[in-house]
């Protein structure tokens, strides 16, 4: 039958989860019970299974020249993806160079990725007693000879905004419809709307602080923004109250029907954020992370896509929520890495948000007080405004921040005389004290004296972490394999082996040694494995139940501790001779985060920065021209090496078991680049850390200083790349504006 393709037949374009690089085509159903519409998911035969796919687009005639295959049947009456999210999903797969099916069904909650029918994809039916029902139920001895009717009825009456059908159906078995329908004719049920999604800790606005001058003025140019597109940079040092900015705009907003999507960076660090919205807008809060169960991802998903939940707070992923009624995006922390996904769609949430903005009209806010050198750079030539709140509403400024040059000093464990004193004033003026290391575990290195062996992973070219508890054991991070450590050395058999390097383990032990009365607590991955830890972790330093916090970069993340009067930084060295370009804006944003949670309250604030490089020029101009300093002099350097944001890259990377093959593919990708005047090809190169998980992985950069010819090449280069015929015996993938060179 399917052999001629009627030519007036539509032929629909379907995505599939598989990492096809272009959509299929399909006949409609046979059962012609509705004209299939695009956003419309549907069961396809694939190969010789079958599999869910999303319609994508329709068109009259196939250009196929075979005979195309059927589609079995819709799975929803209704289209889950309206025009908008379909043009976004195209967009993500061309932009991102990615497999439509992955982009694509990325806008569906995971429960909608499966070929079920969605449970409520349409408002579910909500029913009600009516106020003749509601008195009939308070009767003891209502409707005696119709219990099922009594039943239900007392469960309506027991919940006056209404009771969605599955929900009595749940109770009362699939025979309730008939049941319900009996009571609605004696009118004593009715159908009524679903309420708007409440959360059981919903609680009355509580009131704003009086905005200082400078947040006045921030809100009020924000304001003039609402309705149109027009991103802007939110440039406030830490503490200056850029939530409070947020909080007001989002009142304008909500106060005439807008919907407001808040991105963060992570919200199991900031749950006080998330209070903070929902106590001071009064209204439901989407909360939509890693930790919402997977119901109640796609009951919040359908409400904001309908339009009946109008805050919604969430990570990454829900930059890609849909929204009815959109009215204001803001990027919280906009510099955080953790916007950018690392793998399968490698797409920048902040990058995302604002081609959003742009698609749904309205404003978008980024917010920062160290903001990416991208939205610097973009601020700076007019395409973003830029806002500044310079000053603290608190009695003190963010503390200036203070060198010590740890050279010819003594040091204990890693702690230099300066610290450790400046710790116990601390200590004794009941201060709280923030030490930061980015090293978790015991010792990052453990290493031979005799004749210099240290221990590495057998499946990466790592060193491997000592962490001590109940056993002592060495850990890779990069593939999390665990070893025994070795008694004595395995090249000359020497004892005992030297644990080098302090890890935040190893300095909570030595601050327990120094400050015996000091309350002392670690955050750090392992610490917080357990669920709950980290929010009691949090609580507590916030309520001054810890003296000492020590931990890695999970401290730079916006807390609001206002206890908090001493920070230091145990080794800023890291980012100094980074093998990445972007090592040392790194490090100037943490080292600016993690001394911004100094003095945010009634005590001044003091900064303290150990370092074997005190002159070096990053430090020098960190100290000097704070951030804005800091990131000016970045900017220049950037400028003059020509790297992002003064061009735009694009990544390949492979991976193979055996050693030349992944740079051999890449060689033989860099062949087919077809040529383009104003674009650079570096590489390939065996990556900065070529063995990993047992792999070996090669990398090839291209570079344009125009987005536009970058994306032109791709698009020509790519259909080359995998045409060739050692693609299917690599791992390869296409990292569009890559966060990390590693
Ligand atoms: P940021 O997000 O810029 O780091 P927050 O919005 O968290 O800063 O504000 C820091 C602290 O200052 C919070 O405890 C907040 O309640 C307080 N705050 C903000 N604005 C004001 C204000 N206008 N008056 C008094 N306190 C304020
Ligand atoms: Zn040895
Ligand atoms: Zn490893």
């Amino acid at each position: 039958m399917d052999k001629l393709n009627p030519p007036d037949e539509t032929v629909l374009q379907v995505v599939v989860p598989r990492p096809l690089p272009a959509p299929l085509d399909y006949l409609p159903p046979a059962d012609g019970l509705q004209p299939p519409a695009p956003g419309q998911r549907i069961r396809v035969p694939l190969g010789r299974s079958r599999c869910l796919g999303l319609i994508v687009g329709t068109r009259t005639r196939s250009a196929h020249p075979q005979p195309l295959k059927r589609a079995l049947a819709l799975i929803d009456p209704e289209p889950v993806l309206d025009a908008r999210q379909l043009e976004l999903g195209r967009w993500l797969t061309r932009y991102y160079h990615h497999a439509p099916g992955e982009a694509y069904l990325a806008l569906l909650p995971p429960t909608l990725r499966h070929d079920r029918e969605a449970t409520g994809t349409a408002p579910a039916p909500y029913w009600r007693a009516t106020a003749t029902g509601r008195a009939l139920a308070e009767q003891p001895d209502a409707l005696p000879r119709a219990p099922r009717q009594r039943e239900l009825l007392h469960q309506l009456a027991a919940s006056p905004p209404g009771v969605a059908g599955p929900m009595l159906r749940a109770r009362h078995g699939g025979g309730y419809l008939a049941v319900l329908r009996r009571l609605v004719a004696a009118e004593l049920a009715e159908p009524c709307a679903p309420p708007t999604v409440h959360t059981p800790e919903m609680s009355r606005e509580t009131p704003a602080p009086t905005l200082t001058d400078e947040q006045t003025a921030a809100v009020e140019a924000l304001q003039a923004t609402l309705g149109r597109f027009q991103p802007t940079l939110l440039e406030g040092v830490t503490g200056s109250g850029k939530t409070e900015v947020y909080l007001q705009l989002a009142r304008r907003v909500l106060a005439a029907g807008g919907q407001v999507l808040i991105l963060v960076p992570e919200i199991a660090l900031t749950p006080q954020l998330l209070e903070r919205f929902r106590q001071r807008l009064g209204v439901a809060v989407a909360a939509l992370h890693s930790g919402t169960p997977a119901g109640e991802r796609q009951r919040w998903w359908q409400a904001a896509a309908a339009g009946r939940v109008a805050v919604i707070v969430g990570t990454r992923s829900a930059v890609l929520t849909p929204l009815a009624r959109p009215g204001l995006i803001i990027v919280d922390e906009e510099h955080d890495g953790a916007y950018k996904q690392q793998d399968g769609l490698r797409y920048h949430a902040r990058d995302v948000a604002v081609w959003r903005a742009r698609q749904l009209g309205v404003p978008v806010v980024l917010g920062s007080a160290t903001p990416s050198l991208e939205s610097l750079h973009n601020a700076t030539r007019g395409r973003y405004a830029h806002l500044h709140l310079t000053a603290r509403p608190t009695p003190h400024p963010p503390p200036a921040l203070r060198l010590v040059d740890v050279r010819a000093l003594p040091l204990t464990d890693g702690l230099s005389p300066p610290l450790l004193q400046a710790i116990d004033r601390h200590l004794a003026a009941a201060g709280q004290i923030l030490l930061f290391q980015n090293r978790r575990g015991y010792a990052p290195i453990l290493r031979c004296h005799a004749c210099g062996w240290t221990a590495g992973c057998e499946h990466c070219d790592a060193r491997l972490t000592l962490h001590r508890g109940t056993s002592e054991r060495l850990i890779c991070h990069h593939c999390t394999r665990r070893y025994a450590p070795p008694t004595a050395c395995p090249a000359c058999a020497a004892t005992p082996l030297d644990m080098i390097g302090f890890g935040t383990a190893r300095l909570e032990e030595t601050l327990a040694d120094c400050f015996p009365q000091a309350r002392i607590a670690r955050l750090d991955r392992d610490s917080t494995r357990r669920a709950g830890t980290l929010a009691q972790l949090l609580t507590a330093a916030r309520q001054g139940e810890i003296d000492i916090l020590i931990g890695t970069q999970m401290l730079a993340k916006g807390h609001d501790f206002p206890r908090v009067t001493l920070a230091g930084v145990i080794d800023a060295d890291h980012g100094l001779f980074g093998a990445d370009f972007r090592a040392g804006e790194r490090m100037g944003q943490l080292i600016v985060q993690v001394a911004g949670r100094a003095g945010r309250a009634a005590s001044a604030g003091e900064v303290l920065i150990q370092t074997h490089h005190p002159t070096h020029p990053l430090l020098q101009t960190l100290l000097a021209g704070g951030y804005p300093g800091f990131a000016a002099a970045l900017l220049a350097e950037r400028e003059a090496a020509c790297w992002p944001p003064f061009s735009h890259l694009a990544l390949l990377r492979a991976e193979a078991s055996r050693p030349a093959q992944a740079l051999a593919f890449l060689t033989a990708a860099a062949e087919v680049l077809p040529s383009a005047p104003t674009a650079q090809l570096l590489g390939p190169v065996p990556a900065p850390m070529e063995r990993r998980q047992g792999r070996y992985r090669a990398q090839l950069l291209v570079q344009s200083t125009r987005r536009e010819v970058l994306q032109r090449l791709l698009h020509r280069w790519l259909p080359g790349v995998r045409a060739l015929p050692t693609a299917g015996r690599v791992r390869w993938s296409v990292d569009v504006e890559p966060q990390d060179l590693l």
